[in-house]
């Protein structure tokens, strides 16, 4: 089945060695090879660098470097590669292809600072979690000059550029990895090098410093890494036909807005809300009413509020520099500040029980007056919002009191939309200011940086949907390393073993399959009044319990099949974040503030609100807003973006962490090895290998290189030119194939002629 379980096809003259097959264990084999060394499994599950002493039977005495003795069975070695090996910048250059050797070699790198090596045609990035002297200006002229090759977010960038141009196709860089691995830095390191190379009209300017504006607003600190985005990105970089920035666009997902109310200890809400409060200037406190972090019942549950070697206040002024830079005028900036204090002020809101049915009142205290004001709304209108709703029951409307915790979760919904809207709000005036080179005739290169898959102990609605994107990309990601190549080797004609790829179609389409797929399930439940967290379990349970990639568990509980790993999910509040209701009582009263940002955020949640996607209204739910439900907008976001990323040239990186406690020089095999099978480096690696990544037809291959020919054969067809070239350059016949259409070359063979042709 899978190639994940081995990977071993080092050396074609070998026996290809399956898990269970005895030729793996014919270490004489190996011996006619001289092969010296091999990998052994110690009982930590580390590999370790064994010499073989003697083999009798199926057991064989190994060495390994402290002089330490081991016997171990034959079969579970595995062939290590030539020590001249050691470190090569590219693991498609390892004699034998296996997880110990892959694992050794990016550790050997890491050890000395080489946190990129290619694999094939992917960069893998592994976190330094540490300054290392790679970037700068020197570093981005030698990748501009080519004068520096070894593999580095810089030449991938240049790739895309050159790419761009050459092709006249757009370009996409797609960042993946888990928390903590270094996707965002890896994106603005990419973004620096655009800008280096494509900038001169100081636009790029502005679009690196929507980098602290985002982050601000968008990361936190979370248990695995003290800025974690919590919300996905594209960033979308426009060029003129002459290769300079003339524009950016910037498309944010889901933003997890329930870290606005909630966060587990330890961890922080996002960075602005510390960052006002320890940077506000006086007369912004006054005016604000601001108090310090500490006092802030939203922020003080987690009881945490600052990060080791962040100064939050000196931040703050990073951020409002930013805001100038993108054109947020400082009008927009005080109103934007208010905003957040209003939504700080509202996690302080409390309320009083005034009758025995345990209904409540908000404490008319500083507070709510202070919410009041700055929202710019009537302080009893407040108080209304957050202690009754208008339900519509019939055409007649019927006012009902809250009980405690209804009121808690209108206050904590109206702080979250508040929140998410400002986001937004930001995010649309960032892109009217980079939107300057408004005639979009040129060509662009997307970065990605969105979430990875995430398995914890307890999974919850935002995993479901992180990692249902993360299915969605890897789809792409096999399509294209792996599937499209096949299927045009196949479709050119020309000689080609196929290689297997785990494929998640099966995964994909229970998600998305109507009617009978999770997506539509839960769509479903969530309209329905009565509808709950357990009924919706139950329901995933009785219609997709025959689905290979779905196992219904006790209570709550379910667990789907992902190509990373299997997940087990809880349906605890599922639907309540799925339908993410904001009550029209809410909406109204942000309607009628006399602040012009909450007028806007009710007007945008108006305009959502027009397309009815659940169908009948639920009233007995009490809300009567139709919205998108939000797996239903997230599923069209991310067909959207396969789209975009469909019609690009994709360039992919890995990014890996070695270890779970952020610290540098600490490199953990069982952690990278996890990693690595996640994102099918392994596999990706054995096909490049044994493929023909570099394709041209033979149309193209003749104009762009028909001029170096000696002989005049121009008057010639397109083919002939193109195997005149490949004789004259001494091609070698295994390094390439001759399909119907195209010329197949494996890694590097192209190099040679582009040479020759920029400089003449
Ligand atoms: P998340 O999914 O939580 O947003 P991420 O993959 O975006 O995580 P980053 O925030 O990019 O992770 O990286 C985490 C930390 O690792 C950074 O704050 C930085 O300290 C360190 N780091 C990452 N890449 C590099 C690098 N190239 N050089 C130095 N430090 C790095
Ligand atoms: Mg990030």
């Amino acid at each position: 089945n899978g190639v994940r379980s081995s990977i071993s096809d080092g050396d074609s003259n070998l026996p290809l060695p399956q898990s269970n097959d005895r030729s793996w264990s014919d270490t004489s084999a190996y011996a006619r090879k001289k092969v010296l060394q091999f990998w052994v499994q110690l009982p930590n599950g580390n590999w370790e660098l064994g010499k073989i002493v003697s083999t009798s039977g199926e057991e064989s005495v190994i060495v390994v470097p402290e002089g330490k003795v081991l016997k171990v069975r034959s079969e579970t070695l595995v062939p290590a590669n030539p020590d001249i090996l050691d470190g090569v910048d590219d693991l498609m250059q390892l004699s034998y292809l296996n997880e110990p050797a892959v694992l050794y070699n990016l550790e050997y790198r890491y050890n000395q600072d080489m946190i990129y090596t290619k694999a094939g045609p992917v960069l893998v990035a592994v976190n330094p979690f540490k300054e290392v002297h790679l970037y700068g200006n020197r570093n981005i002229e030698a990748y501009r000059k080519r004068s520096n090759e070894s593999p580095h977010v810089y030449a991938i960038a240049d790739t895309a550029i050159r790419e761009m141009i050459r092709d006249e196709v757009n370009q996409s860089i797609i960042i993946s990895g888990e928390s903590g691995a270094g996707k965002t830095e890896t994106a603005k390191i990419a973004m620096q090098y655009l800008a280096a190379l494509g900038g001169g009209s100081g636009i790029e300017y502005e679009i690196l410093k929507t980098n602290p504006i985002l982050e601000a607003f968008g990361n936190a600190k979370t248990l695995r890494n003290d800025n974690s985005s919590r919300f996905g990105k594209l960033i979308e970089i426009h060029f003129s036909e002459t290769g300079k920035i003339s524009g950016a666009q910037i498309q944010t997902f889901l933003l997890e807005k329930s870290r606005v109310v909630q966060c587990t200890e330890g961890e922080r809400s996002y960075h602005i809300f510390y960052q006002l409060c320890a940077g506000a200037s006086p007369t912004l406190r006054e005016k604000l009413n601001l108090t310090s972090a500490k006092q802030y019942k939203y922020l003080k549950q987690s009881n945490c509020y600052s990060i080791n070697g962040v100064d939050d206040a000196e931040r703050f002024h990073t951020v409002k520099e930013a805001l100038d830079i993108v054109h947020v005028s400082k009008e927009d900036q005080e109103s934007v500040f208010a905003m957040l204090a209003a939504v700080l002020w509202l996690g302080n809101v409390s309320f009083t029980i005034i009758d025995n049915e345990n209904h409540v009142e908000p404490e008319p205290d500083e507070s709510l007056s202070t919410v009041a004001k700055l929202i710019g709304c009537n302080i009893n209108e407040l108080k209304l919002a957050l202690s009754k709703r208008n339900m519509r029951v019939n055409n007649d409307t019927i006012v009902q009191k809250l009980t405690l915790s209804q009121a808690i979760d209108a206050r904590d919904a109206l702080a979250k939309s508040i929140y998410a809207c400002l986001f937004d709000w930001l995010v649309e005036q960032i892109n009217k200011s980079l939107a300057v080179g408004k005639r979009r005739t040129g060509r662009s290169i997307s970065i990605l940086d969105i979430y990875g898959f995430e398995s914890f102990t307890k999974n919850s609605f935002e995993q479901f949907c992180i990692n249902y994107a993360n299915e969605r990309l890897q789809q792409h990601f096999n399509r294209h390393l792996f599937k499209l190549e096949q299927e045009e080797y196949i479709q050119d004609g020309i000689d080609w073993t196929r290689v297997d790829f785990e494929d998640n179609q099966d995964c994909l389409s229970l998600f998305e399959k109507k009617p009978l797929g999770l997506l539509s399930l839960l769509d479903e439940e969530s309209t329905f009044p009565n509808g709950t967290d357990l009924t919706l379990a139950n329901k995933l349970k009785q219609h997709l319990n025959d689905n290979s990639c779905f196992r219904g568990d006790r209570g709550k509980v379910f667990t789907v099949a992902h190509y990373a790993g299997e997940v087990t999910y809880e349906t605890t509040g599922f639907l309540e974040k799925n339908r993410d209701l904001l009550h029209s009582d809410s909406i109204q009263l942000l309607s009628s503030c006399s602040c012009h940002l909450p007028q806007a955020f009710a007007s945008s949640m108006l305009i959502h609100s027009e397309k009815p996607v659940f169908g009948p209204l639920h009233k007995a739910g009490g809300a009567d807003s139709q919205r998108l439900s939000v797996a239903t907008k997230f599923k069209g976001q991310l067909f959207q973006l396969m789209q975009r990323l469909g019609n690009t040239t994709p360039h992919f990186i890995r990014c890996i962490k070695p270890n779970n406690v952020q610290s540098p020089g600490l490199y953990e095999q069982g952690l990278v090895l996890q990693q690595l099978r996640c994102c099918g480096v392994l596999e990706v690696v054995r096909i490049s290998r044994s493929g023909f990544p570099t394709r041209m037809s033979h149309h193209k291959f003749a104009r762009r290189y028909g001029f170096l020919l000696l002989e005049n054969i121009a008057a010639k067809d397109p083919l002939s030119v193109s195997v005149a070239i490949l004789h004259q350059f001494n091609i070698l016949p295994e390094m390439y194939q001759v399909g119907y259409t195209k010329l197949f070359f494996r890694t590097g063979q192209i190099g040679v002629l582009e040479d020759t042709r920029n400089r003449t």
